[in-house]
């Protein structure tokens, strides 16, 4: 539209049709939110020339807009990674995953100690898709090789897993399926790809439910798939479409705001709940503290070797076999600070019993007490140690 045209223009159309979106000039350190449905084209030649695959062109919102690329790029960057893809949760990145590289009569190898959801997901496969799914010893290691088959096309990892804690050998599984041509892909989330970085151990996708740390402030939820390999983003890509998932430049921009915190945050997590969980090991009440920093926790040796950066806010711990469900249920409740809800990630303290037993087909549980996931918030530790100390004092008297 020229500005004689518009001259001319009714009132409606002119606020229709206005350009004064575009500011040229004006410079500041925030992405623009970039609302779009519609993207425009020039002409009638660009639209026809576009090519699905390619990312140096815009299409439609749903594929991608300035504040989602610029999103994609920094959540790629911070794992190594080439290319990374947003979509409305951490679940459906999984799914994505799941319906762009598996299909019928395809296997699929899962950690016993995964994502709940992803196991739940995994089942739908099996019961409705004609997908074949094992569920393995997360502490596997190389002996995973015994349990591919000629038809296993994914294998998922998940390091620590996020209630029960067992640090994979993931260099150790990613060889082995690299060797068959099978692709790998880690449920990162519990890292946020700071202290764990799975390109440099030969996982070909990672996972990261944004929802978490990335978000930062438990009131978003979102899900990224980042990789290096332009075959397999292309895969992912094309699923993603297909699925018609993605997300809205509102949310991205949310989450690119606390972005640049997230290590800062990372970090104070981990301090304090190192030393909470430090100090929980001493407690008679509790028979073993699942941190990955802590020798309890299964894989502890290759949390040190292949971790740099800390294990961030969160650890379980079991109580002591003497302690029923209830007593345990009594202790969550008499938790003043924390609260008591799923998720994790944001600035306040959570904790949340779980039953391990019924969560599990491959693999022997250990323990027979109860546990308790916890997750650290920002509160002042001191205030978080004494919160838990009059809770055990109150349930367990
Ligand atoms: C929360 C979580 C997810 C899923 O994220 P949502 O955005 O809540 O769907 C996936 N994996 C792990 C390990 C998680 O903790």
């Amino acid at each position: 539209m020229t500005e004689s045209s518009s001259k001319k223009l009714d009132m409606q159309t002119r606020i229709v049709q206005s350009e004064d979106n575009i500011t040229p000039g004006f410079a500041s350190f925030s992405v623009p939110v970039a609302r779009a449905s519609t993207v425009v084209f020039p002409d009638l030649a660009s639209m026809r020339s576009l090519v699905w695959s390619d990312d140096s062109k815009w299409r439609y919102g749903l594929h991608g807009t300035p504040t989602t690329m610029a999103l994609m790029q920094r959540l790629a960057a911070i794992e190594g990674g080439e290319y990374a893809l947003l979509q409305p949760s951490g679940l459906a990145a999984i799914s994505n995953v799941y319906f762009g590289l598996v299909k019928s009569g395809d296997h699929v190898l899962i950690p016993d100690n995964a994502y709940g959801p992803n196991r739940d997901h995994a089942d739908w496969l099996v019961e409705d898709f004609g997908i074949e799914v094992t569920y393995y010893d997360p502490m596997i290691g190389a002996a995973i090789a015994d349990l591919i088959r000629a038809n296993t096309k994914l294998i998922w990892l998940e390091a620590p897993g996020s209630v029960t804690m067992e640090v994979q050998d993931v260099p150790a599984i990613a060889a082995v399926a690299r060797a068959k041509g099978i692709v790998t892909a880690i449920d990162n989330t519990y890292s946020a790809g700071l202290a764990f970085k799975p390109f440099d151990h030969g996982v070909d996708i990672s996972v990261q439910a944004l929802t978490k740390y990335q978000s930062g402030g438990s009131d978003i939820l979102m899900g990224a798939t980042i990789m290096r390999d332009v075959e397999l983003h292309k895969k992912l890509k094309r699923a993603r479409m297909r699925l018609g998932v993605g997300v809205s430049s509102d949310d991205a921009s949310l989450v690119l705001r606390s972005l640049s915190s997230m290590k800062l945050r990372y970090e104070a997590h981990d301090r304090a709940a190192f030393e909470l969980a430090t100090w929980l090991k001493t407690r008679s009440e509790v028979s073993a503290v699942l941190h990955p920093a802590i020798a309890d926790c299964p894989g502890h040796e290759i949390f040190k070797r292949d971790f740099k950066g800390g294990a961030g806010g969160l650890f379980s711990i079991v109580f002591d076999k003497r302690y029923t469900a209830a007593q345990v249920d009594a202790f969550v409740e008499a938790l003043d600070l924390f609260s008591i809800g799923w998720s994790w990630g944001g600035s306040h303290s959570l904790a949340m019993p779980y039953d391990v037993r019924s969560m599990r087909t491959a693999s022997q549980w250990p323990h027979d007490g109860v546990l308790v996931r916890c997750y650290i918030g920002l509160e002042e530790v001191g205030d978080l140690r004494a919160d838990i100390e009059a809770a055990l004092a109150k349930a367990f008297a």
